[in-house]
C-alpha cells in the first residue's frame, strides 16, 4: 500500500511537471483525485488495511493528495502567466495608428419635436396612445361626422386598400377607438403617421405625421381647450407666445377653430417669418361634436370634450426654422447633422 501510494504520488508530480497547457492539468487532476482518480480508489480499499494501520494510510493519502494539489496549483500558475506573456507579445498595439472615427447618430428633427410635444402633455396628465396605421372607413370618416358624400372627404382623398379600409388620413380614429372603449374621463394624445394622396411639395407630402389632443370629462369647456392650448404655446414656443383662436369649421368639432401663436422670430410685430403678420398658423381645434361622442356611445348631454390636431412637421419646421419640407425626408446627412 504504501509503495502504491508512493508510486501513484512520483507519477503524478512527473505528469504535471511535463504539462505544457492548462487542459492538461485539469485532466491530470481528473486523472488522480477525481472520483474515479487513482488516489480514490486507493482510499476505497482502505478495509483491505488493518484496523491499527488504517490511520496512518488515511494520513499519507491525505498528504500525496495535499501535495498534488500544491503541484497542480503552482503549475497552473506559471502556465496561466506564460500565456498571457505570449498573448501580449501576439498582440502589439500601434499606438501612433490612427484611431477608427466612430460617427454616433441623433435623433431626427420630426423625433425631436415629437419628444418635445409629448412631454409637454405628458407633464399635463396626458397618455400618449397610438392606434394602427391602416385603418377602417368607418373610424376614419363615419365616426367622425365625415359620411361619405362629405366634401371633407375630398379634401383627404386617400390611398384605398379596398372599400372599406383605408391608410389613415389623420390621427382622429385613434380618438374614437379610446372614446368607444368607454373608459372615462379621457385625457389622452395620439401621435403618427397619416397619408393622403398629396403632391410634394414645400409644404405637402403623401406622409405625414400628426399629433391629436383629446380630453373628455363633465364640465368641460372652450375655457378649457383655450386654457390647455395657451399653456402648449408657451412651452413649445417660449412664456411670451399669445394665441389667437379664428372661426373654422371641421365636421368633428363644434365650435371649432385654427390657433395662431405670435411669431416667435418678432415677438408680434411683422418679419419675414412670419409673412409680415406677427402670427403663425399652427393647429386645429374644437369643441367634440356631440353626435361624434354619441356615435361612440358617450352621453353627450353628461360629457363634453375637446379636440385638437398638430401637423409634427409643422412644429419641425417652425422650430428649427426649416423652410422646405421635403427636407424632413431626403435623409441627407449634412442637414440632419445640424440639430
Ligand atoms: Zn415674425
Amino acid at each position: 500500500m504504501r509503495e502504491q501510494l508512493e508510486k501513484i504520488k512520483e507519477e503524478a508530480l512527473k505528469q504535471i511537471e511535463a504539462s505544457d497547457a492548462l487542459e492538461k492539468l485539469n485532466d491530470i487532476r481528473v486523472a488522480y483525485l477525481g472520483k474515479k482518480g487513482e488516489l480514490t480508489s486507493v482510499l476505497k480499499s482502505m478495509k483491505e488495511v488493518s484496523p491499527e494501520e488504517r490511520p496512518k494510510v488515511g494520513q499519507m493519502v491525505n498528504d500525496a493528495r495535499a501535495l498534488i494539489e500544491a503541484k497542480l496549483e503552482e503549475t497552473k500558475t506559471v502556465l496561466a502567466r506564460k500565456a498571457r506573456e505570449e498573448q501580449m507579445k501576439r498582440e502589439v498595439i500601434d499606438v501612433t495608428l490612427p484611431a477608427k472615427k466612430s460617427n454616433v447618430g441623433h435623433s431626427h428633427p420630426n423625433t425631436i419635436a415629437l419628444e418635445e410635444v409629448e412631454r409637454i402633455f405628458v407633464g399635463m396628465g396626458y397618455e400618449v396612445v397610438e392606434g394602427p396605421e391602416v385603418e377602417y372607413d368607418l373610424y376614419n370618416f363615419e365616426k367622425l361626422n365625415i359620411p361619405a358624400n362629405h366634401p371633407a372627404k375630398d379634401e383627404q382623398d386617400t390611398f384605398y386598400i379596398n372599400k372599406d379600409i383605408v391608410l389613415r388620413t389623420q390621427t382622429s380614429p385613434v380618438q374614437v377607438r379610446s372614446m368607444e372603449q368607454g373608459k372615462l374621463p379621457i385625457r389622452m394624445i395620439a401621435p403618427g403617421r397619416v397619408f393622403r394622396s398629396d403632391e410634394v411639395d414645400a409644404t405637402h407630402s403623401p406622409s405625414f405625421h400628426q399629433i391629436e389632443g383629446l380630453v373628455i370629462d363633465r364640465n368641460i369647456t372652450f375655457a378649457d381647450l383655450k386654457g390647455t392650448l395657451a399653456e402648449f404655446a408657451k412651452e413649445l414656443f417660449g412664456p411670451e407666445t399669445k394665441v389667437k383662436f379664428r372661426p373654422h369649421h371641421f365636421p368633428f368639432t363644434e365650435p371649432s377653430a385654427e390657433v395662431d401663436v405670435t411669431c416667435f422670430k418678432c415677438g408680434g410685430s411683422g418679419c419675414r417669418f412670419c409673412k409680415g403678420s406677427g402670427w403663425i398658423e399652427i393647429l386645429g381645434c374644437g369643441m367634440v361634436h356631440p353626435h361624434v361622442l354619441e356615435m361612440s356611445g358617450i352621453d353627450s348631454e353628461e360629457y363634453s370634450g375637446f379636440a385638437f390636431g398638430v401637423g409634427l412637421e409643422r412644429i419641425a419646421l417652425l422650430k428649427y426654422e426649416i423652410d422646405d419640407m421635403r427636407l424632413l425626408y431626403e435623409n441627407d446627412i449634412r442637414f440632419l447633422k445640424q440639430f
